[in-house]
């Protein structure tokens, strides 16, 4: 994960650290070493820019000039601006409401099916719950038959409306279901399309606005670098999300996107998903992430 960023960044922390006296200069160097690797990274330039700006000005404050092991304080100067940008603290998911309705958004083929199970299966073999699943939808039978398959694997009922055409009418006659049979946690995979269209964001308002979701979840998928960051703002701005998924942070993704989107949509990323598998599943943890990143 984020092999390329972690050696750049090990490359500029080195270079400082292989000295004896330092100057000015070299902190300004290292600085703009980190920043190129950041925005290589994929990394919005603007958060790289004032990402590197904070770590030049508590470099000099810590008087990195005279310390004795700076190499050692500019790696912790950054540890800290970059747990700092992914949001501090892990947040976990809102689990209260009876049942719990979790609303699962994106695109397609970020891997929201996939992570509705394992959300399911996670919330079912650690938290204790009675997860049901919803298949929302509607265009594409291969969609529902594929949660069908995630349902059977790990145990958890898939509700589904063979011939129904309102994705809202599903969602609401799915938690009637639930509350009829002891489902404390109500997942609903909703349809995505390649790229962002009114139709689809008007459809998910729709069952936003119908099913008062405890939690919405926006899944993107890691590898999309940039155009993650683009269509978390266009989700955000149409659902007011609670948290963030990442997916396929087990291929070969440059890092940019759990880098960049908690800082501009302002909303936390809550899990990370890394394989196809439905154990692959982690919570986010800010400062795990930021000691991957920096090796
Ligand atoms: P959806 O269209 O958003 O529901 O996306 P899917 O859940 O169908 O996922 C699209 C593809 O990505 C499928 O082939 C999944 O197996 C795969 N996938 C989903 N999550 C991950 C992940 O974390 N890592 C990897 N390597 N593949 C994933």
């Amino acid at each position: 994960m984020f092999n390329s960023l972690q050696d750049k960044l090990d490359k500029a922390l080195h270079n400082i650290s292989g000295r004896g006296k330092i100057t000015e200069i070299n902190v300004a160097e290292t600085v703009k070493e980190i920043r190129r690797a950041l925005v290589d990274a994929d990394v919005n330039y603007k958060v790289a820019k004032d990402l590197t700006k904070r770590v030049q000005d508590k470099a000099l404050g810590q008087n990195v000039l005279t310390s004795l092991t700076p190499g050692q304080l500019m790696t912790k100067i950054v540890h800290d601006e970059l747990v700092d940008l992914m949001g501090g603290s892990q947040e976990g998911i809102n689990l209260s409401g009876k049942p719990t309705v979790i609303l699962i958004a994106g695109l397609q083929g970020s891997g929201k099916t996939t992570f509705s199970g394992k959300l399911a299966n996670y919330l079912q073999t650690k938290r204790n719950k009675k997860p049901l699943l919803v298949a929302c939808d509607v265009y594409r039978p291969a969609a529902i038959d594929q949660l069908k398959v995630l349902g059977g694997q790990i145990k958890v009922p898939v509700y589904t409306e063979e011939g129904s055409t309102n994705p809202s009418t599903i969602a609401e006659n799915a938690i009637n279901f639930a509350k009829a049979n002891n489902h404390d946690v109500v997942i609903v995979d909703t349809a995505g399309r390649l790229a962002i269209d009114e139709q689809m964001m008007n459809e998910i308002k729709s069952v936003h606005y119908f099913i008062k979701p405890q939690e919405t979840l926006f899944v993107v998928d890691s590898m999309t670098g940039q155009d993650a960051v683009n269509t978390a703002k266009a989700f955000n701005d149409a659902l007011n999300f609670d948290g963030v998924v990442l997916t396929k942070l087990d291929g070969d993704t440059r890092g940019g996107a759990a880098l960049t989107i908690r800082s501009v949509v302002e909303k936390p990323i809550k899990f990370i998903s890394t394989g196809e598998k439905m154990e692959a599943l982690d919570l986010f943890y800010p400062e795990r992430m930021a000691d991957r990143i920096l090796g």
